[in-house]
């Protein structure tokens, strides 16, 4: 009711009216519910040079409401959200097919393999009068040694026997060593996954010609690493 009253007595004032006359006549809603016939009193009111002050606020109000209802950027804004929206549905789903292809691949992946290629030379056990705690394959200086299973490096530099030596740590507490390698390329603290390159085989230490000397140790214990991969089906 009260801007019912206030809109009369805009438009009402518009038109060069007294505002107290239109307060009179409020009293019949229909008559101040139409605004914009008013308006274009208010406009023929100007232009006949009265209510000068009054009549260019009811000029300002009245097109706004015309501008709103004709806009034509609203359709093909509409169709530019349609579009981006697409857009972003389909990169969403670009972006989950790639995450389960990430998935599926790190499923499929060997977790656990062999360490270097080569000749399977001596295993774990009694040798020479003592005992031999890992296993042996021989092959050329220079030939790619890979971590045997993920895990954390723990220690990678020279060793007493070992020459050098890379010791990773997997997750289940089970340390791998590597020794007698020419050169190593990874350092310590960093993660490394099975069959990732972490050295090259040499002759370094106590070392009658190239070969990897890898050993298992499993609670404190030097295991032997044949049956340890054999019961993670890699096979010497
Ligand atoms: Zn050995």
């Amino acid at each position: 009711m009260v801007a019912a009253v206030a809109a009369g007595a805009f438009a009402a004032a518009a038109a060069g009216q007294t505002i107290q006359a239109t307060s009179g006549e409020s009293n019949d809603r229909h008559t101040d519910v139409t605004p914009l016939a008013n308006a274009g009193d208010a406009n023929a009111a100007m232009t006949t040079g009265g209510a000068a002050g009054v009549g260019g606020n009811a000029r300002a109000g009245a097109p706004v409401l015309l501008q709103v209802a004709a806009d034509p950027t609203d359709a093909s804004a509409e169709a530019q959200k349609l579009t981006e929206s697409a857009e972003l549905t389909e990169e969403r789903l670009e972006r989950e097919a790639e995450e389960r292809r990430k998935a599926a691949e790190e499923a499929a992946r060997p977790k656990f393999v062999l360490p270097a290629q080569g000749v399977f030379s001596s295993g774990y056990g009694a040798r020479w009068g003592g005992t031999h705690y890992g296993v042996d394959i021989a092959n050329a200086i220079g030939t790619p040694i890979v971590s045997a299973a993920d895990g954390t490096v723990i220690e990678a530099g020279p060793a007493s026997g070992f020459g050098l030596w890379v010791r990773v740590q997997l997750d289940d507490g089970t340390i791998h060593v590597y020794g007698h390698m020419d050169s190593f390329s990874v350092q310590v603290g960093q993660r490394v996954k099975a069959g990732e390159q972490i050295a090259v085989i040499g002759n370094k230490g106590q070392s009658t010609g190239p070969h990897l000397h890898f050993e298992v140790h499993q609670g404190g214990q030097k295991v032997d690493p044949q049956a340890w991969l054999a019961a993670r089906g890699v096979y010497l």
